[in-house]
């Protein structure tokens, strides 16, 4: 658990200096640990640590855990892919969706939030890379997508994510995040309320995605250390 506090800490180091360099505070930075395969204990000594934001991929994985750790108050943020037939526990257990790219399932999200919890916000998964095996909706189909998703009554919609191929160097990363942040800023819907988050940055490109505008990251391996059998989704 120590090796823990040592990573928080120096991610949190390095996310602070990534801010100071493009001129931006840290508080414009959300970071949410991505906790898929991680234990119960593992993300208590993380939140020990002051994070109190995590991502999930797997939702018969989360609910056991975001049970155990109910006396903490933590943020819970589904960043797999939604089946349509696990809408309900969702958008009862997560304050956030980061991987809309299906109007269906956003309506069933909407009317399946109970009415005792604030409306679900929610992040529209944009394949920005135009990888055939990846989830998201094309940049092209924002407009569109989004437009559908405003009259639904229980979602709030946040703004954008996305998983860009991963790449080497800071000059190859960049050029996948400025687009979304092109896209994030070109494409605001007018009825849009609260659209406020670019959801982009992993281990490997946290620092870019901040220079070019991230407002949330999502952070595993540097937190947590590899994961043993991986899964990824
Ligand atoms: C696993 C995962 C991450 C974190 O990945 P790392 O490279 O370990 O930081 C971020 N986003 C999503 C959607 C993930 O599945």
């Amino acid at each position: 658990m120590h090796s823990i506090s040592n990573h928080v800490a120096d991610v949190q180091t390095r996310v602070a200096h990534a801010a100071e360099r493009s001129g931006r505070t840290r508080d414009s930075v959300r970071l949410v640990g991505a906790s898929k395969a991680q234990s119960v204990d593992v993300i208590r000594a993380a939140a020990a640590c002051g994070i109190t934001e995590f991502g999930e991929n797997y939702l018969n994985d989360a609910l056991p855990k975001i049970e155990a750790l109910r006396d903490l108050s933590l943020q819970w943020h589904f960043i797999g892919a939604v089946q349509s037939n696990k809408t309900r526990d969702i958008a009862r257990y997560f304050q956030w969706v980061q991987t809309l790219d299906r109007a269906k399932v956003a309506q069933r999200l909407s009317d399946q939030r109970p009415d005792d919890s604030d409306a679900l916000d929610v992040l529209i998964q944009i394949n920005i890379d135009g990888e055939p095996q990846k989830a998201g909706i094309a940049p092209e189909a924002l407009a569109e997508f989004a437009a559908q998703l405003l009259h639904l009554p229980r979602i709030r919609l946040r703004g954008l994510m996305a998983i860009p191929r991963p790449e080497s160097g800071a000059d190859a990363q960049r050029v996948a995040f400025r687009r979304m942040r092109e896209l994030f800023e070109r494409e605001r819907p007018a009825a849009a309320t609260h659209w406020d988050t670019l959801s982009m940055g992993m281990t490997q490109d946290f620092e870019t995605a901040i220079a070019e505008g991230a407002t949330m990251i999502r952070i595993g391996t540097a937190l947590f250390g590899p994961r043993g059998a991986r899964r990824d989704g």
